[in-house]
């Protein structure tokens, strides 16, 4: 066998290991997860009603390959016009969760932004309800299918502020949150373009979550504003989304307040967060053993999945299957789902560990 062809196969029994893993996913955003040809249908459907003139190539950028950050956020506007039915919402809710599934991901806490919209009768929770709706039909023809998912998944959610919300806005997504509690929301996360809006306009909404029990997350250092990032690290959310962009003393102050951090290798590469994959801070983060979990953050948008993050974590770091088996199953301490549940997921992992040590 020759070298390329040896490596090819080393490849292959790789992608195929951490398929077949147990996976927990904790940064992953419905509309950023949309499968393309179902983008391209619904575009389709609003191109012959006339509902999305002001995108004429709405296919390119829908099929673009190799985003910048700003290019992503034209796709998420597109989305944003695409997505205003509620039967679409449940369709691709159900769709992301399936193909969560199909890759052993047995623990997925999915992300989205509340929308309104007078025209279609959409309001913020009758957008969650639709979400929460995608979940049950997707439980249904899982369960259906028990066989190829052995595991199952469990589903919660996160509601997230957009960074271009007011702080009337993000406090309604708060209590939104509060009062859905019971229906599997679990925590608030702050997203949206991190070059748009103010820190302080959240934080009230954000304070108000901690002081009623819900857990936060917070995307964090996507972009050069170290004054941002102190004041997130100060505010000492539960988890950290990407936490690229610090600052020498920023790192050190994070390495001693042990806040989880999601790391999304692709997402971080193709938006230039991180210049190549040598200098990701994962590598930094494992050494010191720090508190991460590998996530997706947009599998549509960035034609990903969590075993090719995995897969990419062992070839750039020289990390083991076991390695990789060690950072599925530490990922179930930082959920945000409660512990029965946790305990659930530590179970499934005990029960395989032997086969993949
Ligand atoms: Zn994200």
């Amino acid at each position: 066998m020759s070298s390329n062809q040896a490596q090819h196969r080393a490849r292959e029994i790789l992608v195929r290991y951490c398929k077949r893993l147990p996976k927990i996913e904790l940064h992953a955003h419905l509309n950023g997860s949309i499968r393309d040809s179902t983008l391209l249908e619904l575009a389709q459907e609003h191109d012959q009603r006339g509902t999305i003139s002001s995108y004429p190539n709405v296919r390119e950028i829908i099929l673009k390959e190799d985003r910048s950050l700003q290019e992503c956020f034209k796709l998420f506007d597109v989305i944003h016009v695409l997505t205003t039915d509620h039967s679409f919402i449940t369709r691709i809710t159900k769709e992301v969760i399936e193909d969560f599934a199909a890759e052993n991901v047995v623990y997925l806490e999915l992300r989205t932004t509340p929308k309104s919209n007078v025209l279609t009768g959409m309001t913020k929770r009758s957008y969650v309800e639709a979400v929460l709706a995608g979940i049950t039909k997707a439980n249904l023809v899982l369960c259906e299918n028990h066989q190829l998912h052995a595991h199952g998944i469990q589903v919660r959610l996160l509601l997230s502020i957009d960074r271009r919300e007011t702080t009337d806005q993000a406090i309604e997504t708060v209590k939104l949150a509060l009062e859905m509690k019971s229906h599997g929301v679990v925590g608030i996360d702050l997203s949206g373009n991190p070059v748009t809006g103010n820190w302080k306009t959240f934080l009230p909404a954000l304070t108000y979550a901690r002081q009623c029990g819900l857990p936060v997350t917070l995307h964090c250092g996507e972009v050069h504003n170290p004054d941002e990032v102190e004041e997130m690290l100060a505010f000492h959310p539960d988890r950290l989304g990407h936490a690229c962009v610090l600052q020498e003393s920023q790192w050190e102050r994070l390495h001693n307040l042990r806040i989880p951090v999601e790391v999304c290798f692709t997402s971080n590469l193709r938006t230039g967060c991180v210049k190549s994959i040598c200098d990701h801070h994962f590598a930094w983060l494992y050494k010191t053993h720090y508190p991460l979990v590998i996530c997706t953050d947009d599998r549509g948008v960035f034609s990903t999945n969590l075993s090719s993050e995995y897969a990419i974590a062992a070839t750039s770091f020289d990390l083991s299957e076991h390695d990789l088996f060690e950072l599925a199953k530490n990922a179930t301490r930082f959920i945000f789902a409660e512990e029965p549940l946790k305990r659930h997921l530590d179970r499934i992992f005990a029960g395989v560990e032997p086969n993949y040590r």
